[in-house]
């Protein structure tokens, strides 16, 4: 399923370029975790062979840009029964620059046991790599620290960023510039939509500084003439650990189980009255329930706004 063209692609050369578009697709880092579920039982959750291959994968795209991928253990109760310690890991990778500005760049790496996870997650996934990958073949230097992460365990109750913000020390959080979260990105009725950080237009805002960051991708989708609309932190991802910490948080989510508006339909195609993603959380959440497009779009947003934060100084 494909959103019919809507007239509003162009890109400035300048973001364009920001982007990384000559470069490697995103669409190919769906291809490659669709073919690890497919060999896998069909899914990639955390604690079994197919979230191994799926992090083998990434660590080896990571290692070949010249990243020193780690991985970071925890253990997780299996579910809320059950006595059952599940081994899983983070993996993260960073890039030099200042540690006092850190900026932590995450997704789940893990799926559902239901279903592949293509759209949720692996369309973040891809939107990170293809981001990493570019900061080295663009040669960019950022001042603040860049640590791309991908989380394990979000499925199973947001474990591995839970983790993560719990081993860091007081210091640690107040030397966390920003965490931008992506989780769905290529929903194939989809929206483009950003964190409201301030809480201005829905929801509750998050931690001061989030509104920075809900700014710094609303300006790249205005520079590129792309729709966007902001969309609540719900608590349903991996920045939640985050803004419990005080710590500013942003991100992109092209939508789940919500039914498309007609309004969407002006901005952005589909069609009206379907679910964003109506794989949502199932069996059919394959490469075929992807719109690569819109994925484009986004992770071109997540490079701008990862080089805007990389540059940035407090103020
Ligand atoms: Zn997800």
């Amino acid at each position: 399923m494909h959103r019919p063209a809507v007239g509003a692609r162009k890109r400035s050369g300048r973001a364009g370029s920001a982007a990384g578009l000559q470069g490697p697709q995103p669409g190919d880092h769906l291809e490659a975790l669709q073919r690890i579920a497919d060999d896998n039982d069909g899914n990639r959750a955390s604690g079994t062979s197919g979230y191994e291959a799926s992090a083998r994968y990434v660590e080896e795209q990571l290692r070949a840009a010249g990243y020193t991928p780690v991985r970071q253990a925890f253990t997780f109760r299996e579910n809320r029964r059950s006595r059952n310690q599940v081994e899983s890991f983070n993996i993260l990778a960073e890039t030099g620059g200042s540690a006092a500005n850190t900026v932590v760049v995450g997704g789940h790496l893990d799926s559902v046991r239901r279903g592949p996870g293509i759209n949720d997650n692996a369309s973040g996934v891809a939107a990170i790599l293809e981001t990493a990958l570019w900061f080295k073949e663009a040669g960019i230097a950022p001042a603040n620290k860049v640590v791309f992460a991908f989380w394990g365990a979000e499925e199973d109750g947001l474990y591995g960023s839970q983790h993560y913000v719990d081993q860091l020390s007081s210091t640690e959080k107040d030397r966390t510039l920003a965490n931008l979260n992506v989780d769905m990105l290529a929903s194939p009725n989809g929206v483009r939509s950003v964190h409201d950080g301030d809480g201005s237009d829905v929801g509750d805002g998050g931690p001061e500084g989030s509104k920075e960051i809900e700014d710094v991708f609303f300006r790249y989708f205005e520079e590129n003439s792309l729709p966007a609309e902001p969309t609540p932190f719900d608590g349903g991802s991996d920045y939640e650990a985050f803004l419990q910490a005080g710590i500013p948080g942003g991100g992109l989510f092209s939508g789940d189980r919500k039914s498309k508006t007609e309004a969407q339909v002006q901005s952005y195609g589909g069609t009206a009255g379907q679910d964003l993603d109506p794989c949502y959380h199932r069996a059919c959440d394959t490469i075929g329930n992807t719109d690569t497009e819109l994925l484009r779009e986004m992770s071109g947003a997540l490079a701008y706004a990862t080089v805007s934060l990389g540059m940035a100084t407090r103020g």
